[in-house]
């Protein structure tokens, strides 16, 4: 296996067309059957880790799920390593969320959670969502939360009526201190407050960082001094695919120049450890 890409979301459900167009994503380059789906990640000799969150900007289609992509995990074991999973936080009454954490806990399947607070609009540092929190701490699975500038209603009048304030990363750093063994990825580089996303994940033990929604050599140059440095250990190589491809984003890693044990780390063995895989 060459890597394991932490951020994947199925291009065969929720796709959002404002985010393709944003990246200049050709749509006709992105996998519409699960077949293809799958063996593009086979073919690259990557695993994937599946986000089961449906955008709310996706209003078109199927929608995606928790239940859709571990079926998708059990269908093409060689392709995904296991699933994020989502819920409605911020939506939804906290007493049912920790009912299906606690359902989605006990699947194999399920390697961590992902939540996407601009979009879902709410804080992850809010204590009226702590009750979940302590369950996912316990649960020891990692939660990754959207940090930085979204696409998502990027370029539309009022942002499509999402507010980028939820997603900054200094929320995660009082979340990191009251749940000190919840492993916490922030996803993206958290721009435009990469330098605030820095001194949290340097900051604290139990926060991590995955590479996602850039090509390697795009990623902001103060973030990749960090993670060629200090934070070797804490960045996981993740695309965001199908708004980044992955053969781009991978031919583009190569070109940071990275030394090969921690090219090794970051692509690697760091999401190892972090998923428990
Ligand atoms: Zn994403």
């Amino acid at each position: 296996m060459r890597a394991i890409d932490v951020h994947v979301h199925p291009s065969t459900r929720g796709l959002d067309c404002d985010a393709c167009a944003y990246f200049r994503r050709e749509l006709n380059d992105v996998p519409t059957t699960e077949e293809e789906f799958a063996e593009l990640f086979v073919a690259q000799q990557v695993k994937a880790l599946l986000i089961g969150w449906h955008p709310s900007t996706v209003k078109d289609g199927t929608r995606n799920s928790n239940e859709y992509v571990i079926e998708l995990v059990t269908k093409y074991p060689a392709a995904f390593a296991g699933v994020l999973a989502s819920l409605n936080v911020g939506s939804q009454p906290v007493a049912e969320l920790v009912e299906e954490a606690e359902a989605l806990l006990k699947n194999p399947a399920v390697k961590g959670f992902k939540f996407h607070p601009p979009d879902q609009n709410f804080y992850p540092n809010d204590k009226k969502h702590y009750e979940l929190w302590e369950l996912l701490e316990a649960g020891q699975k990692p939660v990754m939360f959207h940090t930085g500038f979204t696409v998502l209603g990027a370029n539309q009048d009022g942002g499509k009526g999402i507010g980028l304030d939820c997603g900054r990363p200094i929320h995660l750093d009082t979340l990191a201190r009251d749940f000190p063994r919840m492993k916490i990825i922030a996803a993206h580089p958290g721009w435009p407050w990469q330098e605030e996303l820095i001194g949290v994940v340097t900051h604290k033990k139990n926060i991590y960082v995955d590479t996602s929604g850039y090509l390697a050599e795009q990623l902001p140059e103060l973030f990749q001094r960090a993670i060629r440095g200090r934070l070797q250990d804490k960045a996981l190589f993740g695309t965001d695919f199908p708004y980044v491809d992955l053969e781009k984003a991978l031919v583009s890693f190569d070109k940071l120049g990275l030394k090969d044990a921690v090219k090794e780390k970051i692509l690697l063995s760091n999401a190892r450890s972090v998923f428990a895989l």
